[in-house]
C-alpha cells in the first residue's frame, strides 16, 4: 500500500493517459490535446484508438472548414494524440479511465493500470455513478484515486464534477482541480455517493420520461417536446438518453437503485428491453429514436 504518497503536482503533469476511446474517452483526449498535453489513448485495441483519433480529426476538420480553427492547430492537436495499448500507460502522469460503465470491468482495468503506472501518477475515473471509494480500495494507490466526471460532449460542456473518495488525498484533489481548470472546465465537487450530483438529478428524469412512454402517456416526440418547450430544456429526456447511451443510463439507474437500496430509482422494463435488443441510442443508430448514418434523428423507434 502506498497511502503515504500524495500524488503528482499539477505542474509536473505532461502526459495524460486515457483508457477507453468511446465517445467520452475520445472527447477527453481531444480536450487534453487541445490544451497542450501529450495524450495516450488506449482501448481494447490500438486499431479502435486509431479510428477514434481519425474521428477527432474529422470533428476538428469541420471547425477548420468553418474558419474557427487553423489547419496547423488541427494538426498540432492530432499530433499530440497517440493511439496505443495499455502498456504505454507507464509513461502517463495522470490517467483517466473512461471505459464502459460496469463495476467489475472498471475494477479489473484499474488494477491493471495501477500495476503499470508510475508510483506518483494519479488514477481518475470518469464513471457516471460507481463508488470511487470502491475503485480506490482495489488499487495500491488509494490516496491517488479520484472521480473526474466529464460531461458529454466533452469539448462543448463546461462542467467537470470531481468526486472525492474517502481515501482521496487533498493533494490529489488539488491537482485534479488544477487539471480540470487547465482543460478550460469549471469544477463542482461531490462527495462519493451513487451517481454523485449531476446524474442523481438527471437519471430520475430520464427514467420518468421512459415510464411515461411505456405507459402510453404520450408519444416520444411529445414527451421530448414537453421538456423542450415546457421546461426550456435544450433536449428532451428521451433524446438525451439516446445521446448518453441507453446502456450507460441503465447501468447508472441500477447503481442508484442498488447502492441506495431505494426502488424510486428502478429502471423501466422498456429501458431494459431497448438495451437487451442492443438499441443503445445514437451510438448504435437506434434507441428511443432511429438515426441515419450521419447521426441525424429520423423518427421514433418504439
Ligand atoms: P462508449 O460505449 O462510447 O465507450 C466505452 C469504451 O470503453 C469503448 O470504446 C470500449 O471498447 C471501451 N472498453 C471496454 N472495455 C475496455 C477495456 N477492458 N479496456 C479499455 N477500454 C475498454 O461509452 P462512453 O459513453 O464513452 O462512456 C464511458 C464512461 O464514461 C462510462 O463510465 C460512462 O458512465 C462515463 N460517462 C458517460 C457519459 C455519457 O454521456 N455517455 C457522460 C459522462 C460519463
Amino acid at each position: 500500500m502506498n497511502d503515504s504518497l500524495a500524488g503528482m503536482n499539477f505542474t509536473d503533469i505532461r502526459i495524460i493517459g486515457i483508457i477507453g476511446a468511446g465517445q467520452m474517452g475520445s472527447g477527453i483526449a481531444q480536450v487534453a490535446a487541445q490544451h497542450g498535453f501529450r495524450t495516450l489513448l488506449t482501448d481494447v485495441s490500438a486499431d479502435l484508438c486509431a479510428r477514434a483519433r481519425d474521428k477527432i480529426g474529422a470533428v476538428l476538420g469541420k471547425q477548420v472548414a468553418k474558419g474557427k480553427l487553423t489547419e496547423a492547430a488541427r494538426e498540432e492537436t492530432l499530433g499530440r494524440i497517440e493511439p496505443t495499448v495499455g502498456d504505454a500507460l507507464a509513461a502517463a502522469d495522470f490517467v483517466i479511465e473512461a471505459a464502459t460503465e460496469n463495476v467489475e470491468l472498471k475494477l479489473s482495468i484499474l488494477r491493471a493500470a495501477d500495476a503499470r503506472m508510475k508510483t506518483e501518477a494519479i488514477l481518475a475515473s470518469n464513471t457516471s455513478s460507481i463508488s470511487i471509494t470502491r475503485l480506490a480500495g482495489a488499487v495500491s494507490r488509494p490516496g491517488q484515486v479520484i472521480g473526474m466526471h466529464f460531461m458529454n460532449p466533452v469539448p462543448l460542456m463546461k462542467l467537470v464534477e470531481i468526486v472525492r473518495a474517502i481515501q482521496t488525498s487533498p493533494e490529489t484533489y488539488e491537482t485534479t482541480r488544477a487539471l480540470a481548470a487547465a482543460f478550460g472546465k469549471t469544477v463542482i465537487t461531490s462527495k462519493d455517493q451513487p451517481a454523485f450530483v449531476v446524474n442523481r438529478m438527471l437519471i430520475p428524469l430520464l427514467n420518468e420520461a421512459c415510464f411515461a412512454l411505456q405507459e402510453g402517456l404520450a408519444s416520444a416526440e411529445d414527451i421530448d417536446q414537453g421538456a423542450r418547450l415546457g421546461l426550456n430544456h435544450p433536449m428532451g429526456p428521451l433524446e438525451l438518453a439516446d445521446f448518453v447511451g441507453l446502456d450507460t443510463v441503465l447501468a447508472i439507474a441500477e447503481v442508484l437503485q442498488r447502492d441506495f437500496g431505494d426502488d424510486k430509482y428502478r429502471p423501466p422494463v422498456l429501458l431494459r428491453n431497448l438495451v437487451a435488443a442492443g438499441w443503445y441510442g445514437k451510438k448504435t443508430g437506434r434507441g428511443f429514436y432511429v438515426y441515419d448514418e450521419k447521426g441525424e434523428k429520423q423518427k421514433a423507434s418504439v
